[in-house]
């Protein structure tokens, strides 16, 4: 790679660690969303806005990067991008709270054929935001910094498209029409994150909570969605992450089948096990509570429960989900210093 362990860049680091190679030490950022109150305050680029404007959207997620020390930048701050620009409605949110759904296309099963990924998806609105973000991120941070940009997979694109009822409803009744929505989902994705690619994003992390246990069952995981994974790993040349909610144990197997260089898992999961099952497959990324930890302990906690996430073999250290608003940003740094003290710790 040209470079020795003290030049070593953020960006190698990560790279690095993604693919499982060698590295002086983990590296710790967030590749869920990263907007909390005391960045927006102190960046002056705060929510509703930094969703829908790429100057705000860009200088909220750095923020991450050089004020907390989170070792990457990422973008965006919800999930509701791709479903919109598949002509789903949200509310606009509010400075503590993320866009949230308003309505879906998809009320009737005829509802279904009607709904197509538009060929010049990359050209609505949401997605431009975005992928102008990252062109300005990268334009600010230099090569020197990862990019990571988040977008909704297969499965949260059907749930989004057709909403809770019926997509747990269809899942079981209507396995063609569910097929149909998983796969404008695995298009929708595969244009936008090639896009995203191109506008500088070093890795995409995909975000399918929707296909995890905790609402689809793992055998519905596996004869539906595994397929569209496949489909969605095997033609994206980049580096890609999968991460979804909530327990993920029963499927990671398959998760770590699935062609994902990294897999982002929440609390819920034991590293040790994780480590086991997944092997040298998938870089495994977490897991501290973003909730229970990052939110609601003190800075020592949030040390010791982070030490211990590496001490158990986490290969990127960070939060396992999004960061709640409200996470106050030494808190957030301690998750930093954690890192850099695990390594004085243990030379
Ligand atoms: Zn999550």
């Amino acid at each position: 790679m040209g470079y020795t362990m003290e030049n070593i860049t953020q960006r190698e680091r990560f790279i690095s660690a993604l693919k499982k190679e060698a590295v002086d030490k983990i590296p710790v950022c967030a590749v869920t969303q990263t907007g909390i109150v005391d960045l927006m305050e102190l960046s002056g680029a705060g929510w509703p806005e930094a969703n829908y404007d790429p100057e705000k959207m860009a200088t909220l997620a750095i923020a991450a990067n050089e004020l907390a020390g989170l070792e990457a930048v990422r973008v965006p701050f919800c999930t509701s991008v791709l479903a919109e620009s598949l002509g789903c409605s949200f509310d606009k949110g509010s400075f503590d709270t993320q866009p949230y759904q308003l309505d879906f296309p998809c009320k009737t099963k005829d509802d279904v054929k009607n709904i197509s990924v538009p060929d010049d998806i990359i050209e609505k609105p949401r997605i431009k935001t975005v992928l102008e973000a990252a062109r300005i991120v990268r334009e600010r941070v230099g090569d020197k910094t990862p990019i990571i940009a988040g977008l909704i997979g297969s499965a949260a694109t059907a749930f989004y498209l057709s909403g809770a009822t019926n997509y747990l409803m269809w899942c079981i009744t209507d396995e063609e029409k569910f097929k149909s929505l998983l796969q404008i989902g695995t298009e929708a994705c595969l244009k936008y994150a090639s896009a995203l690619y191109g506008h500088g994003v070093d890795a995409i992390v995909i975000i399918d909570s929707e296909a995890g246990p905790d609402i689809l069952p793992p055998s519905l995981f596996e004869s539906m969605v595994l397929p569209e994974y496949h489909s969605i790993t095997s033609q994206l040349n980049g580096l890609k992450i999968l991460h979804i909610c909530g327990d993920t144990s029963d499927i990671l197997d398959h998760m770590a089948s699935s062609g994902f260089n990294g897999l982002s898992i929440e609390e819920k999961v034991d590293i040790r096990y994780a480590k086991q099952i997944i092997g040298q497959r998938s870089a495994i990324i977490g897991n501290i509570s973003p909730s229970a930890t990052l939110l609601d302990k003190s800075p020592d906690i949030i040390k010791k429960e982070a030490k211990q996430c590496i001490e158990d073999g986490v290969d990127i250290i960070a939060p396992g989900c999004g960061l709640a608003p409200h996470t106050s940003l030494d808190q957030l740094k301690s998750l930093v210093y954690a890192r850099d003290e695990y390594y004085q710790e243990n030379g």
